[in-house]
């Protein structure tokens, strides 16, 4: 049975088409829109509702969802000509889960509100298999009231659903979550070809280092596709980029010295310069590889 709740799911990525197919999976009539057509086309095969346009798809929503890539992709369709602000209701709860700059998130909630839209940031954690799973990490900011009004539709996408204060906290806790997963990438990737150059068998060598102190969720989710060379996104080293520049930015606007963040920017930078953009973050063991002339064919 479908909820009376409509949600309007706009971007349909990696990311936002599995968080869409969740909504619908929990009884919401989701309605989704995507930049290019064939993604909306997709996902009324798994049964959801298509809109052409932003408009459209916000016009009759109760809560927007918008998963896009960056900031300005997030201020276009939200604040932009025919965007978000100009279609929705006033009293919709716009739910923006995209990783963007906090302080655009700031302004853009102010925004918001100016037309009655009550604004939450969401990002999350988990990757393109807790999307599917629906069992993403997500760190929420905003009013309690709105917060409590979106944690329904947040926990049809995620498991762990936190709320950690104004609009914009939820942006600086997923910067910090950026900057502890890249450097946790770069120390594996490191490591990896640090056990290659020695001829250690790396399976053997990632089972046992991930039962003790060494143990986390990349040498778990990322150290097989690094070991076999294998680095379909999943989280490109594009959108990682961005995110070191948004945690660089913030880290300097609050007198906070990052140095080990700062090199793993400039190495997430490099890769990206050297045409790996569109790849994996967990490519990083290509630049390692490179560094240490051991380049793989
Ligand atoms: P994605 O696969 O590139 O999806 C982004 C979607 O937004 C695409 O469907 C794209 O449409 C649409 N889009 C892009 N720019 C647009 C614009 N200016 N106007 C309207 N639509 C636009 O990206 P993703 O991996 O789902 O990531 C989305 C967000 O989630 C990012 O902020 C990312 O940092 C964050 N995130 C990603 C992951 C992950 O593992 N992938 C994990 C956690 C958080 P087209 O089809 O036309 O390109």
């Amino acid at each position: 049975m479908r909820s009376s709740t409509a949600v309007a799911v706009l971007g349909l990525g990696i990311m936002g088409g599995p968080m869409a197919n969740n909504l619908l999976r929990a009884g919401y009539d989701v309605i989704g829109y995507n930049r290019s057509p064939a993604k909306v086309a997709n996902f009324v095969e798994q049964g959801g509702r298509g809109a052409e346009t932003i408009a459209a798809a916000v016009h009759d929503a109760d809560v927007i969802v918008t998963m896009l890539p960056d900031s300005p992709d997030v201020e276009q369709v939200v604040a932009g000509e025919d965007g978000v602000l100009e279609h929705a209701a006033s009293g919709a709860l716009w739910i923006d889960a995209s990783t963007i700059r906090p302080d655009v998130t700031v302004r853009m909630a102010a925004a918001a509100a100016d037309k009655g839209i009550r604004a939450v940031d969401a990002p999350v954690s988990g990757g393109e298999a807790g999307a599917i799973e629906g069992s993403l990490s997500i760190m929420v900011g905003g009013a309690a009231a709105d917060v409590d009004a979106a944690r329904p539709i947040l926990e049809a996408m995620g498991t762990t659903v936190v709320h950690v204060g104004p609009a914009g906290s939820g942006q600086t806790v997923k910067a910090a979550n950026q900057l502890i997963v890249a450097g946790t990438i770069e120390l594996v990737a490191e490591a990896l070809v640090f056990l290659d150059a020695h001829g250690v068998d790396a399976e053997a060598a990632v089972k046992v280092l991930a039962g003790g102190l060494a143990g986390n969720r990349i040498l778990d989710r990322k150290a097989a596709g690094m070991i076999a060379g294998d680095y379909t996104p999943g989280f490109r080293v594009d959108l990682h980029h961005k995110d070191l520049g948004i945690v660089t930015a913030a880290a300097r606007e609050a007198g906070v010295a990052i140095p080990l963040g700062v090199v793993v920017a400039q190495l997430m930078g490099a890769l990206r310069a050297r045409g790996h953009g569109s790849l994996d973050h967990s490519a990083l063991r290509l630049l390692v590889d490179e560094l240490s002339g051991r380049a793989r064919s």
